[in-house]
């Protein structure tokens, strides 16, 4: 992964805010749309920031092959606890099911 994990995991926390109702960290930084996935440069590349959050904080390693679903419902939040890596047809079955709540806009 480019850029140590130190590194990354400071520009996440620094451009998140700890949102007390839910513990969602909610992505101040760029957003691919209106409402959706943060999004930032990792060297050359600009990737969603939940799928780096959860490499830097859970895996430790680039995921390849999984999706990243959100058991909080909230595509802005990068709480790497709030979300489970799953297989594609795992993630379409998991579509609509939110653990934690409440969704939030
Ligand atoms: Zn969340």
């Amino acid at each position: 992964m480019a850029g140590s994990l130190q590194d990354l995991s400071g520009v996440i926390l620094g451009r998140s805010k700890l949102l007390e109702e839910t513990f969602c960290w909610r992505w101040t930084g760029a957003r691919v749309g209106k409402k959706a996935y943060g999004k930032m440069w990792v060297g050359k590349r600009n990737r969603l920031v939940h799928r780096v959050a959860y490499e830097v904080f859970r895996d430790g390693k680039e995921i390849r092959g999984r999706q990243i679903h959100h058991i909080c419902g909230n595509q802005w939040c990068v709480n790497p606890w709030h979300m489970e890596a799953l297989t594609q047809a795992e993630h379409v079955k998991a579509q609509g099911r939110w653990e934690l709540g409440p969704k939030l806009e």
